[in-house]
């Protein structure tokens, strides 16, 4: 298995889309020009300056499927024609009210809808913090007590998790559950637990929760979580990521004088991802495969798992998945040799989604490889199609 193949890595897009991509990753390999653009990005947001066709036309549009559902499923449709499915997220984020949290929740039994009437949607998924005040999250995993008026608020919390997964059940699409900062993460692993044991004792599981392998104490919960599927005869779902808050993790570990909860280098954050990735390959037969990574490394590890069990390639049990608008060279050479991928697209009105874009310009600016890689690649996709029309 060879990603190489930039004729169907790029097939969705036109030669003006190509290059729109190749300037924005050349913009993205200088760190200097994301901190400036990043920073100029939520001036131009806060005081109102007419620069959305700008940001439309380059960021929105490589990362985001568009402003509402309608427009992002026509971008499910062309996935699905490559047999690439989808996951569908509203990506706006910072809405801390009760009202925003309420909005949060109609907003996943929207896509949840949407989903049930699209057979290239079989997952939703949601961010627990879009549901309850992060305070709440972080006092609960400190092990705090919450007084009278903190309690009230945190039951709302659980009711709107519990609405989410009900309608999802009801519905028969399965859910993603993001991870998130350490100190937010014991809170959600309590009540992903507690949602797991009540809705994943059928055959599949429905719930799918988030396992960050840069964390050096996620093997051994990886391990207890799987053991206490075994005795209580429940399924796991689980989607095997890194890890994104790195800087922010080291940076509060140093402020506050603990020691880091993340691995001390990338060797051993592979290590990690390894381990965790065997033992559920190893347990199959209680643990479903949701891989989040657009390292080819880590990739061909799975498939060549895959070929030495001689599983096949849409083995139902495990799925690859990378975010819109990166990884396509994964992404489309994985789907057309018959394994299920999935890309996660997100969509949202264009001022709403900007802390996401930046994040993702910041993610291609920090990780070490990627953007050369997409870079490389896109610029042998554009010569292929040249030397095509000198040859025509
Ligand atoms: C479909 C999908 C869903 C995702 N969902 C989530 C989510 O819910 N929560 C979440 O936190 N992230 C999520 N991510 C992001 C993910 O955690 C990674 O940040 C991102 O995918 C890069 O890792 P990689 O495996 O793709 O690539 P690689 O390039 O192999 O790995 C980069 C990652 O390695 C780790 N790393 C880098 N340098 C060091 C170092 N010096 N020391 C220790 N570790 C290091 C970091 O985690 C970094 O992000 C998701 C990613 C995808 C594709």
């Amino acid at each position: 298995m060879k990603f190489e193949n930039t004729k169907i890595a790029y097939s969705l897009k036109t030669d003006r889309e190509l290059y729109k991509s190749y300037i924005l990753f050349k913009i993205f390999s200088k760190n200097f020009l994301v901190y400036f653009g990043s920073k100029l990005a939520l001036f131009i947001i806060k005081v109102g300056l007419p620069f959305n066709f700008l940001f439309r036309h380059t960021v929105f549009f490589q990362f985001c499927a568009g402003d509402n559902e309608k427009d992002s499923l026509k971008r499910v449709d062309s996935l699905s024609k490559l047999n690439v499915s989808s996951y569908m997220h509203f990506a706006a984020e910072g809405q801390k009210n009760e009202d925003g949290m309420d909005r949060s929740l109609e907003r996943v039994l929207e896509t949840l809808k949407i989903s049930k009437l699209n057979e290239s949607l079989p997952f939703a998924v949601f961010k627990a913090s879009a549901f309850g005040p992060v305070g709440l999250f972080e006092k609960k995993t400190k092990g705090n007590k919450l007084n009278k008026g903190e309690l009230a608020v945190w039951n709302r919390v659980i009711r709107r998790i519990n609405t989410c997964c009900e309608f999802a059940k009801n519905e028969n699409i399965r859910l993603l559950i993001d991870a998130e900062e350490s100190w937010l993460q014991d809170a959600i692993d309590e009540i992903v637990l507690e949602l797991i044991r009540k809705y994943n004792n059928g055959k599949e599981p429905l719930i799918f929760n988030t396992v960050q392998m840069y964390r050096k104490d996620r093997f051994s919960y990886l391990k207890n979580l799987i053991n206490t599927a075994k005795r209580e005869n429940f399924q796991v779902g689980i989607k095997l990521v890194r890890g994104a808050y790195i800087e922010k993790e080291n940076a509060k570990a140093l402020k506050t004088g603990y020691p880091s909860p993340i691995c001390d280098s990338k060797g051993e954050t592979d290590q990690n991802f390894n381990s965790g990735l065997y033992l559920i390959l190893s347990n199959l037969n209680c643990c479903e495969l949701f891989l989040g990574s657009h390292s080819e490394e880590s990739t061909l590890r799975v498939i060549d798992w895959m070929k030495e069990k001689k599983l096949s390639a849409n083995h139902s049990r495990i799925w690859f998945s990378q975010l819109y608008g990166m990884a396509d060279h994964i992404s489309f050479n994985l789907a057309s040799a018959g394994y299920q991928v999935i890309k996660y697209v997100p969509y949202g009105p264009i001022k709403e989604v900007i802390p996401y874009l930046i994040r993702r310009a910041e993610e291609n600016a920090s990780i070490k490889g990627q953007t050369p890689r997409e870079l490389s690649l896109i610029r042998k996709e554009l010569k292929r199609r040249k030397n095509l029309r000198f040859t025509e």
